[in-house]
């Protein structure tokens, strides 16, 4: 699903669209660019690519570690791999910058959302007010249940009890609710984060879910600055 905007363009990847890395399929382009791809940690780490040069041969494709890539270069394609992790894009409308994000409950734990602000901030002048998110399919709390390490993690927040929810024999993750708590924590401005595309990815057939599937498929959700 593709979403436009003036100066920018997402694509939300589904099952139909999915594969297996560090294989990218020759006809995965946008705008004639083939997104970069991360080998995703679950980190709080990420890049800044500062050089308009960059497309997909110039770059290690599942090679560079980490979990968020940022730019202001039109046309360098931002590609995000998840099944279950919730993909976070942020886009600065004033500076005329994206960042897309994986954070999955690990990432999610190490603030790894605060890590891509402080370096909007640091880096380019940024301000939470001016930014727009937008967040792509995870699991949602309808069918997440976790364990105790998370639950342990998570109730480290001041915000964390609210974000986990417990029927008689487990207990659910709320983690787009997290992520949204702390971005809004952080100065975003609740109005400006847009979930309409954060579909449950194990409950919806047309997603891929390690939960459900337990396979290496991946969907994508690539950001680009026209
Ligand atoms: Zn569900």
């Amino acid at each position: 699903m593709l979403y436009n905007n003036s100066f920018f363009s997402i694509f939300f990847g589904t099952k139909e669209q999915s594969f297996v890395p560090p294989v990218v399929p020759e006809s995965l382009k946008f705008n004639g660019r083939t997104p970069l791809f991360l080998k995703q940690i679950h980190s709080n780490h990420g890049f800044i690519i500062n050089d308009d040069k960059y497309d997909a041969s110039h770059w290690q494709q599942f090679k560079n570690q980490g979990d968020y890539i940022i730019t202001s270069y039109p046309n360098v394609v931002l590609g995000i791999m998840t099944a279950d992790c919730l993909p976070i894009i942020l886009v600065d409308s004033k500076k005329k910058l994206i960042a897309n994000i994986h954070a999955g409950w690990r990432g999610s734990v190490l603030k790894i959302t605060k890590h891509v602000l402080n370096s909007l901030s640091t880096e380019f002048n940024s301000n939470p007010t001016d930014l727009e998110v937008f967040f792509g399919p995870s699991a949602q709390p309808c069918c997440y249940s976790v364990g105790p390490e998370l639950i342990q993690k998570v109730t480290e927040f001041s915000f964390g009890h609210s974000t986990l929810s417990s029927d008689n024999s487990q207990t659910f993750f709320n983690l787009p609710g997290f992520n949204r708590q702390m971005l809004i924590e952080a100065g975003i401005r609740p109005t400006s984060i847009n979930t309409s595309f954060n579909t449950c990815t194990i409950c919806n057939p047309d997603m891929c879910s390690y939960r459900r599937d337990k396979n290496k498929e991946r969907q994508f959700t690539a950001v680009w600055l026209h």
